[in-house]
């Protein structure tokens, strides 16, 4: 018998986080004190965090 599996392929990107402003939280790279570092960005007013959760 073919079993279906679940194939959660399309649009499984990890859960998105969005800002209090309703943007899309994004993680960028970028260097600090000289270190490259990932935060989060929110892509609508530019608030930066250091985890997405943060803007929870
Ligand atoms: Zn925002």
């Amino acid at each position: 018998m073919a079993q279906v599996s679940k194939n959660a392929r399309t649009g499984s990107t990890t859960h998105k986080h969005l800002c209090t402003c309703g943007g899309e939280v994004k993680m960028r790279a970028l260097f600090q004190n000289g270190k490259l570092r990932n935060v989060a960005v929110c892509e609508q007013c530019n608030r930066r965090e250091r985890r997405p959760k943060d803007f929870d």
